[in-house]
């Protein structure tokens, strides 16, 4: 399933079962390579301040 997911100061969308955790690497939709990092794990405390990233976001429409 399609979900948002903050990684390296973007907040990125990618294609998966489960969210990915803190230090895992994951192929966005808009084709970059990124890792997660432990404050952008809300239910680590973490926070979603970074600007969505409009290649995911077309991707995301393109895809629904
Ligand atoms: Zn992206």
């Amino acid at each position: 399933m399609l979900r948002w997911q903050q990684a390296e100061g973007k907040r990125h969308a990618l294609d998966g079962p489960f969210p990915p955790r803190p230090e895992e690497r994951f192929v966005t939709l808009c084709g970059e390579e990124v890792t997660v990092a432990v404050r952008d794990v809300p239910q680590l405390g973490g926070h979603w301040f970074d600007p969505t990233c409009a290649d995911c976001a077309t991707a995301w429409l393109a895809r629904c």
